[in-house]
């Protein structure tokens, strides 16, 4: 399949170097207004494919992407120290503004993955303007929170995160819901598997657990300026979804048509993934208390999305 990228800055780059190493692209096309900055991440993410694939990866205008099965959307400016995600929002919306119709006009077949940050709101926005089915219009929502999540209960229970299932949902961001009550690892529900191998999880570990998936990008961005390859082998995750038809559950976000009592809103829910875009939406057995958060969460991103204008 061939893959178009929008913005070739630290997200976009190293979604392109993850589908290259994961060999699921035919050709990949950098776009970026930036066109030095294009060619030459262009250039770098080649050299990497003789060691792994035969992907060409090249720079571009918007008309190269004809043709292409999926545009990731990661331009946009980087979040920075201190800053929200949501104050990076009206910057955001206006370069989409732009980048949509024109990836449209020339991909108009193509699936739209959203990357840029708020993503779930900048998916929100991405469907408005591109006017195309919801389950066409894709943000990389919580696919990397839910990563997190694993990485860190396999962390605990000494298993690797590919052995835990459990999802983060609701908004990438400070709302988010992480999902305990339904996280199981291999067959077994989660406070089963920990008793079984000696490995509780004490409201301690819990906290420990729910403050490293909250707090990690603030805490990665403090140490080094932005998040980049965790998001960006996460998007060639959901790349590979769509390109192999795999009908992977994914915790994606799309706008949804009521998420508990809320409507039209984009935010995540495991989904499965596949040629079409999000084929389904899946909404997990929750507690009380996660209903109300996710309940909340979607509250948020509804009334954040309506309060912009574009
Ligand atoms: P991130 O860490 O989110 O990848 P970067 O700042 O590294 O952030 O990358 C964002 C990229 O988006 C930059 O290379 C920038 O030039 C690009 N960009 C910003 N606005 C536009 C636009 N209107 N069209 C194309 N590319 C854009």
């Amino acid at each position: 399949m061939k893959v178009g990228i929008v913005g070739a800055g630290m997200v976009g780059s190293s979604a392109g170097y993850a589908l290259v190493l994961m060999d699921i692209a035919s050709e990949i096309v950098l776009v970026d207004m930036n066109e030095a900055l294009a060619i030459a991440q262009a250039e770098d993410i080649s050299h990497a494919v003789p060691f792994v694939s035969a992907t060409v990866v090249r720079a571009g205008h918007y008309d190269d992407l004809a043709g292409c099965g999926v545009v990731i959307l990661a331009a946009g400016v980087s979040q920075k120290p201190g800053e929200t995600r949501l104050e990076l929002l009206s910057r955001n919306a206006a370069v989409f503004r732009d980048v949509v119709g024109q990836v449209l006009r020339f991909a108009p077949d193509a699936i739209l993955l959203v990357a840029s940050n708020p993503v779930d709101i900048m998916t929100q926005v991405a469907t408005r303007l591109s006017g195309l089915p919801p389950h066409k219009v894709i943000g990389s929502g919580t696919i990397l929170d839910t990563a997190r999540f694993r990485s860190l209960l396999g962390r605990h229970l000494e298993i690797s995160p590919q052995s835990v299932h459990a999802y983060v949902l609701g908004e990438h961001g400070d709302s988010e819901v992480l999902g305990w009550s339904n996280a199981r690892a291999g067959s077994v529900s989660l406070t089963s598997f920990a008793e079984q191998v000696g490995r509780p999880i004490t409201e301690q570990v819990r906290a420990h657990i729910d403050d490293g998936v909250r707090n990690a990008a603030y805490k990665i961005i403090n140490g080094k300026g932005s998040t980049y390859y965790g998001i960006g082998a996460g998007l060639a995750r959901i790349v590979r979804a769509i390109a192999h038809d795999q009908r992977d559950v994914l915790s994606v976000s799309i706008v949804t048509a009521r998420v508990e009592d809320v409507e039209d809103v984009a935010l995540s829910v495991p989904r499965v993934v596949g040629a079409e875009g999000v084929l389904a939406d899946l909404f997990p057995d929750l507690d009380t208390g996660e209903h109300a958060a996710l309940q909340r969460s979607a509250a948020i991103l509804k009334e954040r999305a309506e309060s912009i204008k574009f």
